[in-house]
């Protein structure tokens, strides 16, 4: 088994029914180019760009994070995009060099876009060495906990006057780069139909969508039975909010862990979602499910899932399902 999936390296991931699916990677940083040449993702759908912060003992320079993007960049190749999130600090992901004030509930705290949008420097920086970086591959950038359409012009307003500074500094760039957000935060989720037209594409941070949507900390043991990503809302609110990129012709692919699974890709599937970013290992074991589904029969599928009212009864729909087709 291991040799077939060894096998389906570096080939298309279709359906029985040929489909094109593309198979994306989540990395942290230039050390996992390793991987990505192991295991030859159709792009990076997430680079957790917080990494490359965390492990310098300051803020990372422009010219710094330049170079890097750039070089994981040039690595994918002009074909395949880099997708640049910009700083998801705050909660559990700290920096040695910048205190972030002590708070009762730090996932509901100061962090990612809107420490982005507090220290507005240290964002600029970012999108500058983005934009550079951008001249030399294909490069889209994605805002992380976005809860309102005022935090997303917010940040394009940011974005305008790095634009602006590199223009007038005579620095190249791509004009027409990608912008999208992740949708991790329900607020933004229910409002998907309201701000699809303010941005190229949505992501699926299913992780903290959960998180947020059950109030249960992705991270507790204590409510690990409450944490499930496979709660009848998680699917419904993300087929809604599937819907919505189809209809407008934008593009959604999902991030979290459950891009990765076998259960959580198959959903999607059946929901229209043809783009999933996970650990470059787990490529290979999602092309093989990928290939035995029959794209055009999911339907019944998704009704029995938006239909199935327990967590349950969505496990079981999914796994009989895959051994179905397996
Ligand atoms: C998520 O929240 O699902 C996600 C992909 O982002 P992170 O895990 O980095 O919070
Ligand atoms: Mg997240």
């Amino acid at each position: 088994k291991n040799e077939l999936l060894k096998k389906l390296i570096g080939k298309p991931a279709k359906t029985k029914d040929n489909k094109r699916i593309f198979l994306n990677a989540n990395i942290g940083g230039v050390a996992e180019i390793e991987e990505i040449n192991k295991y030859k993702p159709d792009g990076v759908g997430l680079l957790r760009t917080e990494f490359l912060y965390m492990d310098s003992n300051d803020f990372p320079t422009e010219d710094e994070q330049f170079e890097i993007y750039k070089k994981i960049s040039e690595e994918l190749g002009k074909d395949k995009y880099l997708t640049v999130r910009t700083l998801d600090i705050g909660a559990d992901k700290k920096l040695k060099y910048f205190t972030i004030p002590e708070e009762e509930n730090p996932a509901l705290g100061l962090r990612a876009i809107r420490i982005s949008l507090k220290y507005k420097d240290i964002f600029k920086t970012q999108l500058k060495a983005i934009l550079r970086a951008s001249n030399y591959g294909n490069i889209k950038i994605m805002y992380p906990m976005i809860a309102s359409l005022d935090e997303i012009l917010a940040a394009n307003t940011i974005l305008e006057e790095a634009k602006l500074e590199l223009r007038n500094a005579k620095i190249g760039f791509d004009d027409n780069i990608k912008v999208g957000i992740m949708i991790e935060i329900p607020s933004i989720a229910i409002l998907a139909d309201f701000i699809v037209n303010e941005v190229d594409f949505f992501s699926v941070g299913t992780n903290d969508l959960t998180q947020y949507l059950l109030a249960a900390d992705r991270l507790s043991h204590e409510v690990a039975n409450v944490y499930t990503n496979y709660h009848p809302a998680v699917l419904r609110i993300i087929n809604s909010v599937a819907e919505i990129a189809i209809k407008n012709g934008k593009k959604i692919s999902i991030c979290g862990e459950m891009g990765g699974e076998s259960m959580g890709v198959l959903a999607f599937l059946s929901f229209g979602i043809t783009e999933f970013s996970m650990l470059p290992s787990l490529i290979p074991k999602v092309k093989m499910l990928i290939q035995n589904i029959d794209e055009k029969a999911l339907k019944g599928l998704k009704e029995k899932l938006l239909s199935s009212m327990t967590t349950e009864e969505i496990k079981r729909n999914l796994n009989d399902y895959i051994l179905g087709v397996m």
